[in-house]
């Protein structure tokens, strides 16, 4: 019988809470088959369960603990992610004692040689990167879940597993015994050491390092601003590199490579995890006091399965790839699939789209890893050199750096960032596209624009989007809104949810009738920024991704966009079904 950990964990700064287990309905007899269950309450799972229900599925979650993940782990958040926990109506709360960030400074021997700035501008709604760690994230977004009344049953673990054409039934044990869980779909959001990769056999592709680096979280009141600072070939490390990383609630992150001669039991030996603390404080000149939060060993793995949906069980965030914490890419990156599988499977779970384009959830997620993989290849390659020729080549590019601009570039890291699904099999590239100077391009996300900078409270283009397809419709001319309206009307009448959002430059109220919303952009800083003139026209598909866009052309395109992006040639698993309150 499953018995998971029931004492608290403990932490200076989080308080976690023991979730009970309740008995389901399956072990009182009754067996309903659920339409989707995630795997995992971790942070993707959770995100996951929660666009699901967004996108007007009902999902349930099956967590093998009974508390939030321990220690912080991720700490760094992007502001895509931020965006995409807006979607979901967590960004709020995420932000509730966050710190912000846009700049780290790295050091050789005491000279700074790169300094990084991670773009952002005054149409950002939210910072380049938010800091918060993991477990108050986790708490966030299960908060979030309740509201939306959505079950996570907790202290239950998967142990077996059958799929064919038809489904998937679950074995799954909990403190009370083994029941059977049958369900239409299951995404796996088991986390790195996924027991449904496991239970299907699956093995990862790619690289395992065999290097290890060390976190350790300590709590510190040092006064410096927030960001990331990389220390290389410091006194106490020769020949290393060290990262130091503000957290909130008075934590400090210390995160180094532990030398290949030194064992795992050394390396978390508590003596010596101390002497590195102290040696790296007494180095930056901090003669403060401090005690030690949380520590773990870490490897920077570039791995991946070869596809993330196999048959009817979907994978999703570290079950369907180990990425480099450099540049943070974990959760990032894992946020970044559930977006862009949600919608996707809520719409074949609602007979709307067909489960072809579950295939594209493998090819516009799989790239951007591959992408991530060699990016991060080459992060870690300068952060922990893997053969000696690596080692002379990185420190001759430090010792340029001290002195000269031109080597600098080479140690900057790309950090996680949204990818555009231009090549994406469900993206329309319209005869117009070469008329557009300026704005999201085909497959890229939406981008965010402050109405009115002066204005207090602000507004963003952001706060007219809902779920489903936006259809913004530039101009106030009513001639685009009745060209639009016949295809949304007809799409709506197949089940597909759709809102028209019609963005203008004046207060004009007459031609808003059969918009959804209506945004008023008097400085014109939208149409600038969009690239468009009057009679443009964008289709968003859910995850805010641009489907199509076209321009000045009086022919509608609304309908046979959706289509392509639902995959609706290929055939249908059922009928429509209507959406949950979450879309109505
Ligand atoms: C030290 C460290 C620092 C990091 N820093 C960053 C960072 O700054 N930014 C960033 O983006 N990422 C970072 N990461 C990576 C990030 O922590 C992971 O990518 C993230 O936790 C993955 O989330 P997940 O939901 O996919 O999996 P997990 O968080 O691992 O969650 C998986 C969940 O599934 C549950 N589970 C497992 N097996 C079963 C089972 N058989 N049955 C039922 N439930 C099960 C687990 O209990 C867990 O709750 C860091 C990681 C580490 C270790």
């Amino acid at each position: 019988m499953h018995q998971p950990e029931l004492t608290p964990q403990r932490s200076s700064y989080f308080n976690y809470q023991i979730h009970p287990f309740v008995q389901p309905a399956e072990m009182r007899g009754a067996a309903p088959r659920q339409p989707v269950v995630v795997v995992g309450a971790g942070p993707n799972g959770l995100l996951v369960a929660l666009d699901l229900a967004r996108n007007g599925a009902r999902p349930i979650v099956i967590e093998a603990e009974a508390q939030v993940c321990g220690g912080s782990r991720a700490v760094a958040f992007t502001r895509r992610t931020l965006e995409i926990f807006e979607q979901v109506g967590a960004s709020d709360a995420l932000l509730e004692g966050a710190l912000l960030w846009d700049k780290g400074r790295s050091f050789y021997r005491g000279h700074m040689v790169h300094a990084l700035q991670v773009p952002g501008s005054i149409d950002d709604r939210f910072a380049p990167m938010t800091n918060q760690p993991q477990n108050v994230m986790e708490k966030v977004l299960l908060e979030r879940a309740a509201t939306m009344g959505i079950e996570v049953r907790w202290q239950t673990k998967v142990v077996g597993l059958e799929s064919d054409h038809s489904g998937v039934h679950l074995q799954l044990d909990t403190p009370a015994g083994e029941y059977t869980l049958a369900c239409d779909w299951l995404v796996a959001c088991d986390g790195a050491r996924s027991a449904v990769r496991r239970l299907q056999n699956l093995r990862f592709e790619g690289r395992a390092y065999t290097g290890r680096f060390a976190i350790i979280d300590f709590r510190v009141p040092l006064g410096a601003p927030t960001g990331r600072r990389c220390y290389f070939d410091p006194p106490w490390l020769p020949g290393y590199a060290v990262l130091l990383h503000k957290a909130p609630y008075g934590i400090w992150r210390l995160d180094y490579q532990v030398p290949d001669d030194v064992s795992d039991e050394e390396a978390l030996d508590p003596a010596r995890l101390r002497s590195h603390v102290q040696a790296h404080l007494d180095y930056i000149g901090a003669d403060l006091p401090w005690e030690i939060e949380w520590v773990t060993l870490y490897k920077p793995n570039t791995l991946s399965l070869a596809r993330y949906n196999h048959g009817r069980v979907l994978y999703c965030g570290d079950a369907a790839h180990l990425l480099p914490v450099f540049g943070v890419r974990g959760v990032n990156t894992g946020v970044q699939d559930g977006n862009n599988l949600s919608w996707k499977l809520a719409s074949v779970i609602r007979g709307i789209a067909s489960p072809a384009i579950l295939d594209t959830y493998t090819d516009e997620r799989l790239a951007d890893a591959q992408q991530i993989c060699f990016e991060a290849a080459r992060s870690t390659r300068m952060m922990a050199p893997p053969s000696r020729g690596f080692r002379i080549l990185r420190d001759a590019v430090l010792q340029l750096s001290v002195r000269n601009e031109f080597t600098r570039p080479l140690l900057h890291w790309r950090t996680s960032r949204p990818i555009d699904y231009a090549e994406s099999a469900l993206t329309t590239v319209d005869a117009t596209e070469g008329r557009f100077a300026a704005g999201p391009r085909p497959g890229a996300p939406a981008r965010n624009v402050c109405i009115d900078p002066e204005a207090s409270p602000r507004t963003w283009l952001f706060d007219v989007f809902g779920p489903g397809f936006q259809v913004l419709a530039f101009g106030s001319d009513d001639s685009i809104l009745q060209a639009v309206s016949a295809d949304v009307a007809a799409l709506r009448a197949d089940g597909i949810p759709l809102r028209i959002v019609q963005i203008r430059r004046s207060h004009d109220t007459r031609s808003c009738v059969s918009a959804d919303a209506v945004m008023t952009d008097p400085l014109g800083r939208v149409f600038s920024a969009w690239g468009v003139t009057e009679g443009a026209v964008y289709v968003l598909r859910p995850d805010q991704h641009v489907a199509a866009r076209w321009t000045n052309d009086a022919a509608t395109r609304v309908s046979a966009v959706v289509r392509k992006a639902l995959c609706r040639d290929a055939p249908l698993e059922r009928q429509p079904r209507q959406p949950s309150e979450a879309l109505a």
